[in-house]
């Protein structure tokens, strides 16, 4: 087999864009061209949507719970005969280390496609609501639940096949059609899972597309198409926006993960920090502090704030970013140069606002050519300052002292997201009812994990609308549809 698979996916065919157009794929640790992906046109979307469309409406697909749980079987039977494949693609063109790859990359998304695959076989379809007196009558009432229709899926570049399969898996298992589109950084991850399809499984031609484009903004053409039931989106909260503007026209239902800017907040009765240092030293390895659910703001007791911020620097600033091919490399770069410069201007603008750099803070030494950074921690933030209320989507951390537990909680709210978040603490019961006033979608109490298929992810506020994973994320691909007929009258 020749991997990586550049090509789109297209009704059930593995095909060039219009007219064999291509771009090319960039290694993010050596800023070189690894190969090219399929640049696909406003044609190619064109060729997708009518695909998805009629094996919506005409295949059968979206009544056959049989053949959509055979269908995500044979594909995870597939992924996992390719993992050595989607490693060395996740490693090219994500730079993420092996053991980023064995873990939040590869290992647990893994997960996604059984699990969806066992709850469309358990699923309660049809829910009775009993026999009721009604202004016409005793009528017999149910509820039945129907796939939503054509998803347009439009994933970034952080996780990929992460946020690809946490999007896939639950839209086919719920019956959908799907025309993914991939950010232009991560096209491979993508078409991978096309020709997995494609070449593995018995889903029908249309059902799964896929499209990669040089293009970032090429999936407008999906989120202004009636053709489109649903878009399933996660990237920025800016872009958010302007796809929830775009599915106004059609009143198209948006579901979104979008950006944050979570808090981790020692309580003052604790007194050993190396749990919270070391989970913020892994979440920000693991994929270079671009990670919208990471705690980026640690909020200290002003009365231990310089002791702290001093051991979480020293265990913060020992990581040594390398390129992933490396052995024992534990973090890799950024996406790319252009996401290097934002860091370092908010790093820049942190210093101009009066902060204090703990650790890093600037490129490390011999890495030429990669958007490499070194994990920074910065301390003297104010809840004001920009590093404090952006997302900086790097490895940056940034320590805010606070007065109380009030003040604590008033400073982890402050803010347009609501993803996510951290509380530790000695008393777990105290550390619990911290945790329960932070208004964000998922909280970790002393570093319990959150993390898993079965459990729904999302946000608050500007951070989303809907969750993705569990229960609640296959419910969002799913229509409900009331049905009555007249009771006999005994
Ligand atoms: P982005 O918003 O620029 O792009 C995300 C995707 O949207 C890409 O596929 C891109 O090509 C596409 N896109 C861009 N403009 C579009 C438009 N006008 N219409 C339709 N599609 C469009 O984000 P990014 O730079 O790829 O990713 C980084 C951001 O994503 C961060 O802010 C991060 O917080 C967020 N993110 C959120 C989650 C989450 O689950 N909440 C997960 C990962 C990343």
């Amino acid at each position: 087999m020749n991997w990586p698979e550049t090509r789109l996916t297209i009704d059930g065919e593995l095909v060039a864009a219009e007219g064999g157009a291509t771009y090319a794929n960039i290694d993010p640790s050596t800023g070189q061209e690894i190969g090219v992906a399929a640049d696909a046109s406003p044609a190619d979307i064109e060729r997708a949507l009518v695909a998805a469309r009629r094996a919506f409406d005409e295949s059968g697909w979206a009544d056959d719970v049989a053949l959509r749980v055979r269908g995500l079987r044979q594909l995870d039977a597939a992924l996992r005969d390719h993992m050595t494949e989607m490693t060395e693609i996740t490693m090219a063109e994500v730079g993420a280390p092996q053991a980023a790859c064995d873990v939040a990359h590869l290992g647990e998304p893994l997960k996604f496609l059984p699990y969806y695959a066992d709850l469309a076989e358990s699923f309660e379809w049809t829910t009775p609501l009993g026999i009721a007196d009604t202004v016409g009558g005793p009528a017999e009432r149910w509820t039945e639940r129907e796939p939503i229709g054509v998803v347009a899926a439009i994933t970034p570049w952080n996780v990929p096949t992460q946020i690809n399969l946490a999007k896939t898996a639950p839209a086919l298992a719920a019956g959908c059609s799907v025309v993914l589109k991939p950010a232009p950084q991560t096209p491979w991850s993508a078409l991978a899972l096309g020709r997995l399809v494609t070449e593995h499984t018995d889903i029908p031609p249309g059902v799964f597309n896929v499209i990669s484009a040089a293009d970032p903004t090429i999936g407008a053409l999906l989120t202004e198409d009636p053709r489109v039931d649903m878009i399933s989106f996660t990237g920025s909260t800016a872009t958010g926006k302007t796809i929830m503007r775009a599915a106004a026209e059609h009143v198209t239902k948006v579901f979104l993960e979008l950006g944050g800017k979570s808090a981790m907040i020692l309580l003052d009765d604790l007194d050993d920090v190396s749990g919270p240092a070391m989970t913020a030293a892994f979440g920000t390895a693991l994929v270079c502090g671009q990670g919208c659910a990471l705690s980026t703001r640690i909020l200290i007791p002003r009365s231990r704030y310089d002791e702290t911020v001093t051991a979480i620097g020293e265990l913060f600033g020992s990581i040594t970013p390398g390129p992933p091919t490396v052995e024992g490399t534990t973090m890799g770069p950024l996406i790319d140069l252009r996401q290097r410069d934002r860091v370092e201007g908010y790093v820049q603008s942190a210093l101009d606002e009066g902060a204090r750099i703990v650790c890093g803070g600037a490129r490390p030494e011999g890495l030429d050519g990669g958007a490499f950074y070194l994990p920074t921690l910065l301390a003297d933030v104010t809840p004001e300052m920009r590093v404090a209320r952006e997302e900086i989507f790097g490895p940056v951390l940034v320590a805010i002292p606070y007065d109380d537990d009030d003040d604590a909680v008033r400073i982890a709210n402050d803010s347009i997201y609501g993803l996510s978040g951290h509380v530790f603490g000695a008393d777990d019961e105290r550390a619990l009812a911290v945790a329960r006033r932070i208004r964000t979608g998922t909280m970790s109490v002393n570093g319990g994990v959150w993390y898993s298929a079965d459990v729904p992810f999302g946000g608050y506020r500007q951070s989303g609308i809907g969750r993705e994973m569990g229960v609640a994320g296959f419910e969002e691909y799913l229509e409900t549809k009331a049905l009555a007929r007249p009771a006999s009258g005994d």
